[in-house]
């Protein structure tokens, strides 16, 4: 009976939940657009296109959101370096210690994931380096431009044009590309040589807006440490990692107050968060398919730690020799990649790919160790993982959850922003528990509670059928005797 009525709780707070509605746009405290700026503004580099509608008057709209991502922040670093700014950040609103992205776990498919919800195989941006058979198309960092690459998909800050808002983005990867023939309203062509000072004041005026022209209501903002000293110095590294992460930690808090200078502190929410992790690597721990394999035998797409080739010889012996080449590498024919990994259904996954294990990197030849950090692997590794902090009206205050997908990102923002989503693969179930005003169910605690309760019906269970005997000891022996009496006729009884 307990258990049923507990099961009968759980039903109705989960179907109220059901019956909530994404959030009705309010009245807010978006900034009065202001003709003067006194944001760094470096037109220079600024750049809009698509001219898309007025956006809506500011009564109707919801509060705006920037989404801001430091590259390669892995989850830990949380716990192993002190960040006074970004603590702050999170203790007045929320925080995810642990964001679960998507694999390959590098730099672009994370980020388009973010602003897609999209796996890597339905968003076709699946790795650093990239070869499409059909066109004869390659992409790599250094060659990115091309929308064939990103029109699979469409990041927020187009989705967004379509509700009649403004957008912007600051070297989001992607964002100075026309997918599907569109950018959003303002950009920052990719230049890393642009301070984080530089591209948050254009974020700050574009937020701001002027009088003839409101602000955006959806910003993204891109910076590249601590991902750049992770590489160079490996996560290991407690001393080059405490400075690269103080850094960051400063331009949190330039963030915070010139968010505040501008009036928009409070009034938008921020959401803090990363693309990957980053794990040591070494000298050491170096796999070369030349030990294993004939050059001649394959063309190389991209290398390490996940390495994407094409067979020019019998593709079967090809990958039995590869299967085989070394204990801390998995080789997977395309059709045979775990279907966890969602890399498998889009036709720029090559036909053989090979995973290195966690710290191991892939090479071709030599003793050469590309970098002492990298990122890249398996995405259930802790070292992959980011984190997540938010802060503004739409977030809890003081909030802190263990874990959330980092595809659920993309409906929580069109969530706070009220614009419909595109299909994807994330969902609201768990990140609406970080919202003000949501109910939500946390699946940790449920699972507690309902083995909690098991536990105890089970104990309670054992201990009747403990004392049943007790009680019944008095007969017990009398039909035990009963039955000797039986068998045995011999045997005299006790009981007189
Ligand atoms: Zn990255």
């Amino acid at each position: 009976m307990l258990l049923r009525i507990f099961l009968a709780s759980l039903v109705s707070v989960a179907a109220t939940n059901g019956q909530q509605e994404p959030g009705t746009p309010t009245t807010n405290g978006l900034p009065s657009p202001s003709s003067s700026s006194s944001s760094s503004s470096s037109s220079s580099s600024s750049s809009s296109s698509s001219s898309p509608s007025p956006s809506p008057s500011p009564s109707s709209s919801p509060p705006p959101l920037l989404l801001v991502s430091f590259d390669g922040f892995r989850a830990d670093y949380l716990q192993r370096y002190h960040m006074p700014n970004l603590e702050l950040l999170y203790r007045g609103g929320v925080l995810v210690e642990e964001l679960t992205n998507v694999f390959t776990t590098k730099t672009f498919p994370n980020h388009y994931s973010l602003v897609t919800g999209l796996y890597a195989e339905s968003h076709g941006m699946m790795a650093s380096k990239m070869y499409d058979a059909e066109t004869n198309k390659t992409f790599s960092l250094m060659d990115d431009k091309d929308p064939f690459w990103w029109n699979e998909a469409e990041p927020l800050w187009v989705r967004a044009l379509d509700s009649n808002y403004s957008t912007a983005a600051a070297m989001w990867p992607g964002s100075d590309v026309a997918i599907r023939n569109r950018t959003a309203t303002h950009f920052l062509p990719y230049n890393s040589s642009v301070t984080f000072a530089e591209r948050l004041g254009n974020i700050s005026a574009w937020l701001k807006g002027s009088e003839q022209d409101g602000g955006v209501i959806f910003a993204a903002l891109y910076w590249e440490e601590p991902d750049r000293s992770g590489h160079m110095f490996g996560p290991d590294n407690t001393t080059a990692m405490a400075k690269a992460l103080k850094e960051v930690d400063d331009n949190v808090g330039l963030l915070v107050s010139e968010l505040r200078r501008a009036g928009l502190w409070g009034h938008i929410n921020v959401v803090v968060t990363s693309d990957h992790g980053m794990t040591q690597c070494s000298a050491q721990r170096l796999i070369r398919l030349d030990d294993c394999l004939d050059p001649h035998n394959y063309t190389l797409v991209d290398l390490a730690p996940v390495t994407a080739l094409i067979p020019t010889q019998d593709p079967e012996k090809v990958f039995s020799l590869l299967d085989k080449c070394h204990p801390h590498m998995t080789a997977y024919q395309k059709k045979a990649l775990p279907e966890r990994l969602h890399y498998r259904n889009n036709r720029r996954v090559q036909p053989i790919i090979l995973i290195a294990d966690e710290g191991w990197l892939i090479i071709q030849q030599g003793d050469k160790l590309p970098t002492l950090g990298n990122h890249g692997y398996d995405n259930t590794l802790p070292s992959m993982h980011a984190f997540l902090a938010a802060s503004g009206p739409g977030f809890r205050q003081g909030y802190r959850t263990a874990g959330m997908k980092s595809v659920d990102v993309y409906p929580l923002m069109c969530h706070l922003l009220g614009v419909p989503p595109a299909p994807n693969n994330g969902s609201l179930a768990q990140a609406r528990c970080i919202l003000s005003g949501e109910g939500c169910v946390d699946v940790a605690l449920v699972a507690g509670v309902v083995v909690g309760v098991l536990l105890l019906l089970t104990a309670v269970t054992c201990l009747f059928g403990l004392m049943k005997p007790r009680r019944a000891r008095g007969p017990v022996p009398f039909q035990r005797l009963q039955l000797e009496e039986e068998d045995d006729d011999d045997d005299e009884p006790l009981l007189g």
